[in-house]
Order: structure tokens, then C-alpha cells, then sequence
């Protein structure tokens, strides 16, 4: 094969740690690796010709075997309550969603893993499409970078990124090494420098990854629940059948083992006349019992063609104040720019 039609390395797929393996493979020396990481993260720039601290013999040779391709970002619109969603375009043509939802003193944002899902959540819009791919590194770690830049051009914008969210379209644990090069980046202080405390993977439950998680990363953890008990899970999630309750929970107690600040946070879908009662409050309650933990409510969105049904207000108020009563933490999350399906759930990348 000639060097022409060689595949030429996606620099933005790998983490310091596949950099520095990258450089020495190539007999350059170990600073290369801070030098191309602060230009392409601190100082957002994605040409060769521009780092100017790299010799112009180095740089031709990287232009030869490396690139630092990104997806295009093809729709940008904004919510009435400041929610920005964007739409991605991947080199093959696949389509993803990433969503940015500001508040007064934070900023969050919320990435995609993986075009489509399959795993069939009854509530969900992304699993509508089922799996077509997962995405690769670069492009997880691109959609920080080009939030942030489509920001920075934006007026009015009155906070930046504080948090990333991997909670847009596709099941992140089923996309391991590329979730965990990329969440490596954001935490990176040589590119995006967020806390681990301000980065979180959204998991359905893929029990032996979250215990394989654990040897690899401390990010912050949420666990898709939803669901007090196997029988109402196995209805809404048909993960739970792969990978139940009873063997979910010691996997998640088993992440923040050794740790005493951190805690799950147990995601909530609540789904009028299907989990939402007090009864399934209390329920939960004694589920996750010892576990230290955080219980975010998510009131149901719902989608076109979608069976089920929002719960009310009163009915959320109504639950939210069983498990506050019972001396956990809990919050309700507000839905935010459903008015350009941006909210929890609706992501279905619609390029229309
Ligand atoms: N696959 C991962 C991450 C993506 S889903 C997971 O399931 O955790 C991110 C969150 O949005 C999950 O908690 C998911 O259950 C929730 N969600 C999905 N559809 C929703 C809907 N229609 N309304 C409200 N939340 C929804
Ligand atoms: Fe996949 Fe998460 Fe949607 Fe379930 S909720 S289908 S796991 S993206």
C-alpha cells in the first residue's frame, strides 16, 4: 500500500496515554505529546501548519500519517430556555445529537456514544433507531471541542461547559475504549481539565462492564433504574433480563467501593400509571438501601408514536417527597428545550 492510501491516524482518537505510544512509535520524542495536546485543546487548533513550536520537517511528516478529523456540525438550534442542540455529521453520514443545557452558574453538556442503541428501551426515542454504530473517540471528543468553540463565537453565552454528560444517544458501556479515551480527555488537564466529579457515564446496567469500569476510571457514575423491581424493569428495559436488579446493584456498590465521598446517582424515569406511585417509591427506598447514593427524578418525556403517558406534576411532587422524607438526596430535573427535542429521551437525530 502506498503512504496515499494508507489509513492516516485520527489524532483525536487517542488519550496522553495512546499519544505518547503514537510518538514513539514514530522515534519523535515525548514532549510532541504536550506540545499537540495544548494546541489542539487549550488553543483549539486543528492545523498542522499553525504549531508553530513543531519543526516544519515534523509537521510535513504528521501531515503524511496523522489527521485531526472532525465531524461537521450540520444544524445548530436554540431552545426558548437557552438549550442548544446540535446536529452532527459523521464522515460515513451517520447523524448524532449533542445537547447543551446552561443554568445560572453551570453548564452542561451532553454528549453521544453511539449512533442509535439496541437496547430497545420501551421509553426511549434513540432506541427507535436502533444500533447503527458506535462512534469512535474523535468523535466523542469532538463534540466538546466543538461546543465549546461554537459557544465561544455565540453572544449571550454566559457560562461555558462545567460538566459533561454522557447521557445522549447510545448505551456508553457498550462502547468502552472509546468512551474511556475520550472521558480521559475531558478530565485530561492537557485538554478539557474537568473534574471527575463533573463528568459522568450514563449506564443502562451492563453489569461486567461496570465492574470493568472501575479498573479503568473514576468518573462519575449514573445508573439508569427506573424501575423498583425486576418485573416492572424487565418490562421497560429489556437489559434488566440480561442483566437484573439483584446483580446490578453490588456491581454499582462495588464502583465507588473505597471511596467514602462518592455515590451513585440513580437515574428515575418516571412513567405515569407504571412506576410513579409512593408504593414504588418506598420500594426503591429498601432497593437501595447502603448504597450511598443520589436519586435524580426524571419526569417522562414523551415522543411521537409513543404509548406512554407524562406523569403530573402532583405526582412527581408526590414521589420526590416519599424518598426526601426517607433521608435521601434527590432531585428532579427539570426538562429542558423540549421545544426543539432536545430533552432526556428525545434525541433521535430527525435531519429534517
Ligand atoms: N444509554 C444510557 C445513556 C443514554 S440515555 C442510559 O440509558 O443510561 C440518558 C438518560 O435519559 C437515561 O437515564 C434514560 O433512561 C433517559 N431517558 C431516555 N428516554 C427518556 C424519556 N423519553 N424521557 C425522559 N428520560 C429519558
Ligand atoms: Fe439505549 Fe439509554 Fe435509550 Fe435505553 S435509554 S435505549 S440504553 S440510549
Amino acid at each position: 500500500m502506498s503512504s496515499e492510501t494508507e489509513k492516516k491516524i485520527n489524532l483525536l482518537d487517542l488519550d496522553r496515554e495512546g499519544l505518547a505510544s503514537f510518538f514513539k512509535k514514530i522515534g519523535e520524542k515525548p514532549y510532541r505529546v504536550t506540545q499537540i495536546m495544548k494546541w489542539i485543546y487549550h488553543r483549539s487548533i486543528v492545523d498542522f501548519d499553525q504549531m508553530t513550536d513543531i519543526s516544519k520537517k515534523t509537521r510535513d511528516h504528521l501531515k503524511t500519517i496523522a489527521t485531526m478529523d472532525m465531524p461537521q456540525v450540520e444544524k445548530e438550534q436554540l431552545s426558548r430556555d437557552g438549550t442548544r442542540k446540535w446536529l452532527l455529521r459523521m464522515d460515513d453520514n451517520a447523524v448524532v445529537e449533542m445537547v447543551f443545557i446552561p443554568t445560572d452558574d453551570r453548564g452542561t453538556l451532553c454528549v453521544s456514544t453511539q449512533v442509535g442503541c439496541k437496547l430497545g428501551c420501551a421509553f426511549c426515542a434513540t432506541a427507535r433507531l436502533g444500533f447503527q454504530r458506535n462512534l469512535s473517540a474523535a468523535e466523542i471528543i469532538s463534540q466538546v471541542w466543538l461546543a465549546r468553540a461554537c459557544l465561544e463565537k455565540t453572544d449571550n453565552v454566559n457560562v461555558g461547559i462545567t460538566n459533561v454528560v454522557l447521557m445522549g444517544m447510545g448505551e456508553p458501556l457498550l462502547n468502552f475504549q472509546n468512551t474511556i479515551a475520550a472521558t480521559n480527555l475531558m478530565m485530561d488537564d492537557l485538554a478539557f481539565k474537568l473534574s471527575k466529579r463533573r463528568v459522568t457515564i450514563s449506564t443502562s446496567g451492563i453489569v461486567p462492564e461496570i465492574y470493568r469500569l472501575k479498573e479503568h476510571t473514576d468518573v462519575s457514575l449514573a445508573v439508569s433504574l427506573h424501575a423498583p423491581d425486576n418485573q416492572i424493569r424487565n418490562k421497560i428495559m429489556p437489559v434488566n433480563k440480561q442483566y437484573p436488579i439483584e446483580e446490578l446493584i453490588p456491581a454499582c456498590k462495588n464502583y465507588i467501593a473505597g471511596s467514602t465521598h462518592r455515590t451513585i446517582t440513580w437515574e428515575y424515569v418516571l412513567i405515569a400509571g407504571i412506576n410513579d406511585s409512593p408504593e414504588h417509591a418506598k420500594k426503591l427506598i429498601k432497593l437501595i438501601k447502603g448504597v450511598p447514593s443520589k436519586i435524580n427524578l426524571i419526569p417522562f418525556n414523551s415522543f411521537h408514536g409513543c404509548g406512554m403517558k407524562e406523569p403530573t406534576a402532583k405526582t412527581v411532587d408526590r414521589f420526590a417527597e416519599v424518598i426526601y422524607k426517607s433521608g435521601l438526596t434527590v432531585t428532579v430535573r427539570k426538562s429542558r428545550g423540549d421545544d426543539i427535542d432536545a430533552a432526556c429521551g428525545q434525541l433521535a437525530a430527525k435531519n429534517d
